[in-house]
């Protein structure tokens, strides 16, 4: 708790202080919803708010109208199916004389004792349309003469619940006669201002204490919108606080090599061996590279760049610098053929120069193994390519200047900080290479310490991908296209989903599959390779080679070619079972085609049923190549924590902020906290005094910050 408050502290309290909360019931607080004190329950914020005045009418609804809040008679209540299959399903009809279905697939005896049938409910939930049918699965349910008469304020917060809370009157209703009695007790010296006063008055803020009331109990809509406003501003202006003060930390803390100099490798790369001119956007990226490791402090930087857009010539070209200053470089890829392709790219664009490549993975064993190891510790080796066992115990550098991650959202946070011991008596420099664009606002929370540059331009020269899509009983057009495709001697990908927990189910389906493709293209005329996740490394290396060489014409493939493998005389892609695949997903897989100079096609296969989701996530392939587009509308579908590379960001379990739809706000507080932090480092001057004590005693208690920090 906030350590300006004078008193002891009123909402460090535990909740078996409250009138009708015995110990049972905290406890149950506590295992639920991680309640424990007073404080807890103040910050547990309604998720969101009914109108009781407002009702829709059956007969109105629209099959895709979202939310919906009816009032009406609950008519019938029955059960169906068999044991596990268990549901209920009850019928609610309103006075524009309509009936919708209500159902339920759990807390089925509980529903059984606790609805009456003949009695008028108030009913809220999503619609749904099912053969015709309208229903509303697990509806939020109370009976309408309470929903009434014991709230006076037409304006209700709805909480959090579990069905055990509900069972012992915790429900919504429960939770708010609690809040209201904290909020009676409490004065706004409970709930100090931890923002500097100038910032309030400038962005016209309500105050902590006034915002904390209001969002629980807002006398109308404009108080509700002020509350909000602010409270957001403050969770994410707190946390960019957060990030940056840990950044000039850690960039105080943790010195690194300078690499002073350009030398010869570079220079020689760059006037002798570069194959083409480096884009804007690479040059600039070089630059930002070229700065930090000049700096000596430990460089943290994230490059996001679109696949194909050239990252790996900016890791080569940031490891020849590494090089020119004395030192060696090391770059990580997740898999043993994206690494193996690294290898294979940067000799290719090193012969000629007087360096030693090598590459390092589980496959390498036995007497080249030890010898590999003993001339990369005598410091023989300039670069060593490989998979993530170069950062396993037994490989020692003798003085690992850059270490670069590829394809950074397989990599765990544990794993990078194994990288940072790597050497002594400072850590290496840090890339980390994505080719998953990260939408602004979460590269700045997820990776808001560390540095972001930005690839946002292919090279030239590349004709778009045309994407379509078909339903699956045009198969046979889609067969043709892959035929005249060949016929020009080109070369096809048939991706098919494979998901963990069914993974069997669909490795045989790709077996069929597979016969199925045979009978349409008959050897010897055809030759089709197969790779899927469960195959030994060898063959799927063998496989890949024999396509990678024009061999095979047809690749058939589950997720295993997601990231980075190139062919670039592969110029088509079917997607089987597009609806399966999420968006970033598909993006990464459509990035296999398109790298070479012919015109490249996206062929994104569906079933003609599709939720809506699906639908927009396909329209979406089909509308843009743009991975940075395609990253912001795969957030607005799932949410921030649904993001690849953002799994493991505690950051991102917010109160009340939405990375979704406050882009700006986040950006306001972004910029409010560099300002701060640029003038008042240590904040030490008055106004800021409180928000820095709060920042040090508070913060760490945030739940899911702790990985931050
Ligand atoms: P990614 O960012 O997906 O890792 P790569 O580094 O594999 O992209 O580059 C994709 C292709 O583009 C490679 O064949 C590479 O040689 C080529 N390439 C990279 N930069 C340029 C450039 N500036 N001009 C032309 N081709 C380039
Ligand atoms: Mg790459």
């Amino acid at each position: 708790m906030s350590p300006a408050t004078s008193k002891a502290g009123l909402l460090d309290r535990g909740i078996a202080s409250l009138k009708g909360i015995g110990p049972a019931k905290a406890e149950l607080l506590a295992k639920e919803l991680q309640i424990f004190s007073l404080g807890d329950l103040v910050y547990s914020y309604p998720f969101r708010y009914v109108d009781r005045t407002q009702f829709h009418q059956i007969i109105d609804i629209l099959p895709d109208q979202g939310n919906v809040q009816l009032k009406g008679k609950l008519v019938t209540l029955t059960r169906r199916g068999e044991n596990r299959k268990q549901r209920m399903v009850g019928r609610l009809r309103d006075e524009s004389g309509a009936a919708l279905e209500l159902v339920w697939f759990r807390g089925i005896n509980y529903l059984d004792r606790t609805y009456q049938i003949g009695e008028e409910y108030v009913v809220y939930g999503k619609v749904e349309e099912f053969n015709g049918k309208l229903s509303i699965t697990h509806p939020e349910m109370e009976l309408a003469k309470r929903a009434v008469t014991e709230d006076a304020a037409t304006f209700e917060p709805v909480y959090a619940s579990t069905e055990k809370l509900n069972k012992r009157g915790l429900d919504t209703r429960g939770r708010r006669k609690l809040i209201r009695a904290i909020i009676d007790q409490l004065s706004p010296a409970d709930l100090p201002d931890m923002l500097p006063a100038y910032l309030i008055e400038e962005l016209r803020l309500l105050s902590h204490y006034d915002a904390v009331r209001m969002i629980h109990l807002p006398g109308n809509q404009e108080e509700l919108e002020a509350a909000r406003r602010r409270l957001k501003f403050e969770e994410l202006f707190l946390l960019q606080m957060r990030l940056l003060q840990l950044k000039v930390s850690r960039e105080a803390r943790v010195a690194g090599y300078a690499f002073g100099q350009i030398g010869e490798h570079f220079n020689t790369f760059f006037t002798q061996h570069l194959p083409f001119t480096l884009t804007g956007a690479q040059k600039r990226v070089l630059r930002e590279i070229r700065h930090d490791l000049g700096r000596g402090i430990q460089m943290n930087r994230l490059l996001q760049g679109d696949v194909g857009s050239g990252k790996t010539m900016v890791g080569l070209m940031s490891m020849l610098m590494a090089l020119d200053n004395g030192f060696q470089a090391c770059m990580m890829a997740p898999t043993e053929i994206l690494a193996y392709q690294h290898y294979e790219s940067i000799q290719d664009y090193l012969r000629g120069m007087d360096l030693r490549v090598a590459f390092l993975s589980g496959s390498v064993k036995g007497k080249a193994r030890r010898e590999l190891l003993e001339e990369l510790a005598e410091g023989r080796i300039d670069i060593l390519l490989g998979t993530h066992a170069l950062i396993e115990p037994p490989v020692v550098f003798k003085n690992l200047g850059l270490a670069i991650i590829d394809e950074q959202h397989r990599f765990g946070v544990k794993q990078r900080a194994k990288l940072w011991k790597k050497n002594t008596p400072y850590p290496p420099h840090v890339l980390v290479m994505t080719a998953t664009p990260i939408p602004r606002t979460l590269a700045m929370t997820a990776y808001g310490d560390l540095d972001v540059s930005v690839i946002d331009e292919l090279p030239p020269g590349r004709t778009p991908i045309k994407t379509v899509h078909f339903t699956e009983h045009r198969r046979e057009r889609v067969f043709g296209r892959i035929r005249e495709e060949i016929a020009k001697g080109r070369q096809a990908y048939i991706v098919y989903p494979l998901i963990e927990e069914n993974e069997k189910l669909d490795l045989l389906a790709l077996e069929v599959a597979y016969d199925e493709m045979l009978d349409r293209f008959p050897r010897p005329d055809y030759q089709i390779s197969v790779v899927h996740g469960r195959m030994k490394p060898q063959d799927k290396d063998f496989e890949m080679a024999r396509f990678k060489n024009g061999e095979t014409q047809i690749m058939m493939a589950t997720t295993v070619i997601e990231v980075g493998v190139n062919v670039p005389n592969a110029t088509i892609m079917v997607i089987v079972h597009t609806e399966r695949f999420g968006l970033s997903q598909l993006h990464q897989l459509r990035g296999r085609v398109g790298r070479g100079a012919e015109e490249s096609f996206c062929i994104l296969l569906s079933s003609v049923k599709l939720s809506k989701e699906s639908r927009k996530r396909i329209k979406t392939m089909v509308d843009t190549t743009d991975g940075f587009k395609i990253a912001e509308a795969d957030l607005q579908l799932r949410g921030p924590g649904m993001i690849d590379g953002t799994q493991q960001s505690g950051v991102l379990q917010m109160r009340i902020a939405d990375l979704a739809q406050d882009g700006r706000i986040l950006s306001a507080a972004r910029d409010r906290a560099k300002d701060i932090l640029e003038q008042d480092p240590k904040l030490q001057r008055p106004e800021h005094l409180l928000l820095g004590r709060y920042l040090e005693h508070h913060m760490k208690t945030v739940k899911g910050w702790s990985l931050i920090s």
